[in-house]
This record gives structure tokens, sequence and C-alpha cells, in this order.
């Protein structure tokens, strides 16, 4: 069993300032930062080579034009690296903080590819759009004109922000129901405030309703209103309800106290950074503060779980994963930051139940890699009689999330769902089977990425607006 290095917290940030100048030693902190956030920036986006062959472009799932807004940036014109970055992507500043951009963008920059380090496209997004933010060239949506037709938007996560942005600009109407008290899915209430700063979310949902949109919060479809009225109501409707069923844990003691969710255990910490009272906190149920944590899964969850607990003071945060690192679904940077931070990795590890009522251990098995399963990846088998006890008073289950049963929740058998429960839908459009009706996001790819929820959003809404225009064209013949 590998031994816990002492927790510590450390802010990995990318082309963050790293030394003060004698010249400017005498201004303010967020006037160096400022200077230094820019020359960084400009000597980024230089060292893009305009290689011809945008591998970073198309590998990026909204095609954003980066050489052109790198090249813009490399020579101070950032208004218009703005204009074009903001053209494709709805949210570039949240992108630039929380893509697995090693994955897309970057992992495909040539310069990379030939060994020189990759030019950081995100962290250059990131900064071109924060700066429109400062200087107030982000504004409210003023469509040209107004349109009378409207869309309902069930869910204010992502995919549902980018579409309900995209009608805006073409005068639609929109609502968007949520039902959460805050919009923003997994944007506000999943990923750390750590990743992506939460007033960095709430400015664009103010930007939103103050281009028009109108919110309906607290506001569960199925509960509160019927998806037949919302679909009455609107002239289409976008269902973009992400997928919240956490997969669980089976084995002895699996329902023991101690044992939580991570979705729950996320929300929780997330609230509390918008000063929310938590009662689960207040109890100690969802506080890792002092326990022995053990989180249990390899995707991004599990990592945001062990470096959440970090932050709330655990006395050791371990992370069980069933096979091996090279096979771990979560992005292999923020397992080096979460290794950075104290936390300490069970590889080929899985439980097998637990001990004590509220929980006082897990009983692991170790495992190998056996031969590849259907999907080509090797199967985890148990090696018999190498089990052994790991302490703990906090255990996480972050083993990935599937989607609720939409047509029996909603009452709509006639919304088409695929074996594995997601909407069917075509990936171009969102178009389901139902007529006016499209689906986005997560609830359509299954768990997924930020950047595809934006992408489908985009799309959606454009599939939608020429939908109408069509609509109309033929009504004036
Ligand atoms: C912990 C965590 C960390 C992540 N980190 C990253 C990351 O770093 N980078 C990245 O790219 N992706 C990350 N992801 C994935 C990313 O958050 C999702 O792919 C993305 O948010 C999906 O967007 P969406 O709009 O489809 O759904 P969601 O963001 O899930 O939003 C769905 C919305 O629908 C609402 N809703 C659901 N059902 C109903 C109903 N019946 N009535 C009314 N409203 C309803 C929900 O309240 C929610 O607000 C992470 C996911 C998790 C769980
Ligand atoms: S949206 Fe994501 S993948 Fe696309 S350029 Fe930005 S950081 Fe890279």
């Amino acid at each position: 069993m590998a031994k816990q290095p002492m927790l510590k917290f450390v802010t990995v940030e990318r082309d963050m300032p790293t030394k003060r100048d004698a010249d400017v030693r005498n201004k303010d902190f967020d006037e160096i930062y400022a200077e230094y956030a820019t020359a960084k920036a400009e000597e980024q986006a230089s060292r893009c080579s305009q290689c011809g062959v945008p591998y970073c472009q198309s590998h990026c799932p909204l095609h954003n034009n980066i050489p052109d807004w790198l090249r813009l940036t490399a020579t101070g014109r950032l208004e218009e690296a703005y204009n074009v970055s903001q053209a494709t992507n709805t949210f570039p500043e949240i992108c630039g903080r929380i893509c697995p951009q090693d994955r897309l963008c970057e992992g495909n920059c040539v310069i990379e590819q030939s060994g020189h380090g990759t030019v950081t496209i995100g962290s250059v997004e990131k900064y071109i759009t924060d700066t429109a933010w400062e200087k107030g060239w982000v504004q409210p949506v003023q469509p040209n004109s107004e349109r009378s037709e409207s869309v309902g938007i069930i869910g204010a996560g992502p995919g549902g922000l980018a579409a309900a942005d995209r009608l805006r600009r073409a005068g639609v109407q929109v609502t968007v129901y949520d039902r959460y008290d805050r919009a923003g899915g997994l944007l506000t209430y999943g990923i750390p405030g750590f990743k992506l700063e939460k007033d960095v979310v709430m400015r664009r949902i103010d930007q939103l309703e103050q281009g028009g949109v109108t919110f309906k919060m607290n506001c569960t479809v199925g509960e509160d209103i019927s998806f037949a009225d919302i679909r009455a109501a609107h002239d289409a409707v976008i269902i973009a309800t992400g997928v919240y069923k956490t997969r669980d844990l089976s084995g002895p003691g699996s329902d023991a106290a101690g044992i939580v969710r991570a979705i729950d255990y996320l929300t929780c910490s997330n609230r509390l950074s918008f000063g929310d009272t938590v009662a689960e906190f207040e109890s100690g149920e969802l506080n890792a503060a002092g326990k022995k944590v053990v989180v249990i899964g390899g995707g991004d969850t599990a990592m945001d779980c062990v470096r959440t607990a970090v932050r709330q003071g655990a006395e050791s945060v371990k992370c069980l994963y069933r096979r091996d690192r090279a096979n771990m679904p979560g992005s292999q940077r923020e397992t080096q930051n979460a290794e950075e931070e104290g936390v300490v990795f069970e590889w080929l590890a899985a439980p097998k139940g637990f001990e004590g009522n509220p929980v006082s251990g897990v009983q692991v098995q170790r495992m190998r890699l056996g031969q590849p399963d259907a999907s080509g990846r090797q199967s985890p088998e148990v090696i018999e009689g190498a089990d052994y006890l790991e302490d703990a008073d906090l255990v996480i289950k972050a083993l990935g999330f599937e989607p609720e049963d939409l047509p029996t929740l909603w009452g709509e058998p006639e919304l088409e769902v695929t074996r594995w429960g997601t909407v069917k839908a075509e990936f171009t459009t969102g178009a389901t089977a139902m007529d006016g009706v499209y689906a986005i996001g997560d609830i359509v790819r299954g768990a997924s990425l930020v950047v595809w929820a934006i992408k489908d959003g985009r799309d959606c809404a454009d599939a939608i607006v020429d939908r109408f225009n069509n609509t109309a064209a033929v009504a004036a013949e």
C-alpha cells in the first residue's frame, strides 16, 4: 500500500506570473498581473506557427478559429480576437478553463507533436474573454428584430444555455426551465470552484437574463409542470437535462452511513461557495474535514472529489480505481494535480465490501488487467487472496452517471431512448422523432464534456431557426 504524503494545497495555474520585474515593483498586484498576463498571452499566441493544417481547430468540437484568434492576440488586437473567438463559442472563458485541452485542441497542436510544447490555447482563450469582460466588450444579446416563435428549454446547463443564447440572437422568445435554484447545471453545482469560479458562470446567466431569456427555476419538469404542457406552450422544445443517476456500489455494507454520492458531495461544496447553509455539511455528513476519505472511481468526477476533500482539510485522501493509470478515464493533468496535492492513488484496486456503520473501512480487492473485452479495453480481474482493509470514515462513490428514465418520469412513451437510456436524437440538429422536440448535451451523448454540450446547443438552435424560417416561408407562399 502506498504511503500517504502530507496533503498540501497547490495552486496549479498555467500562465500565472512567476516573478516581479524591478520596473513594475511599485505597481499593485492587479496591474502587474495584467501586464504579465498580456505579455504571456501574446508570447504564447506568437508561438503558433500558423501551420496551415490546423489540427487544433479540427480537434476542437466547436471548430473554433484558433489560428486566427492567436494571430490577432499576438499582435495585440484583442477585441478582434474576442469577436472571432465568440463567433463559434458561447462561453469561451469557460472552455478555456475546463476543457481537457490535452485531449482536444492542445493535444493536436503541431508544435506539441514536434516535441516543443503546445501553444497554451485554452489559457489564451480564457485570457481573451476575461479581458473582453473587463473592457465591457461582452454585452447582453440585442437581436435585430424580435420573432413571435418561442422555444422552451428544459435544463439550464451549458447545452441549454448555449441554445438559449443562440436563439435569442435570432430574436426567438426563450424560456428555460430548471429544477435547481440557480442556472448553470454542472457548471454551477458539479464542477468545483477551484476549476471554474462561480462568478464566471453567474455573470453569463445575468447576461442571458438581460438579453431577454426567461428562467423558470425550482421547476422540475414531470413534477411542477408536465412535459406536455411545455410542449403546448412553445413552438419547439429542447431537452437538455443532463445525466444524474449515480452508478451504485454493491457488496456487504454498501448502504452504511458515511458512504455518499459524488454529486451530493460536490453540490454541497459548491453551495457553500455561494454562501448557502447546507444541513448535511453542518452535520458532518458531507464534510471531509479531519476524515480519512476514500473516493471510488477513476474519472474526472473522482478527481474533483479528491481535490475538494483536500481543500476541506481531510486527514488523508485515497482514490481507488480498478484499472491502472494508463487506462483511467480521467484527465492525466488532473490526476497529476491531485498527486501534487497529496492524494494517493491505489491503482488496480476495487471495493469488495465495507466495514462498520457508520463506515470505518473499505475491504479492497487487488485486480490485474486481463483479456480485452468487446470494446477493446482490458477487463479487470480479481487477484485472489490479495484483499486488504483500507481505513475510511467518508467514502465517496464516483463511478459515473446514467440517464434518468425520462419517458417514464414524464409519462411520454413516445420519447425514444437508446438501450443506454439516452434520448435518441440526430447528432447534427438534436431533432428527435417527436415533432418539434429536440435533445442535446449529456442526455443524448451520455456523460460527456461541456464543449460538446455547447456545440449541440449551438447547432440545435440553428436548426430550429432554419425550421421556423422554412415554416414562415411556406406560410407566406
Ligand atoms: C463533477 C463533474 C465535473 C466535470 N468536469 C468537467 C470538466 O472539467 N470539463 C468538462 O468539459 N466537462 C466536465 N464535466 C462534464 C460536464 O459538466 C457535462 O458534460 C455538461 O455539464 C453537460 O451539459 P448539459 O447541459 O447536457 O447538462 P447539465 O450540465 O447536467 O445540465 C442539466 C440541467 O438540467 C436540469 N434538469 C434535469 N432534469 C430536469 C427536470 N426534470 N426538470 C427541470 N430541470 C432538469 C438540471 O438541474 C441541470 O441544471 C464534469 C461533470 C461532472 C459531474
Ligand atoms: S473550446 Fe476547448 S477544445 Fe476548443 S479551442 Fe477552446 S479549449 Fe480548445
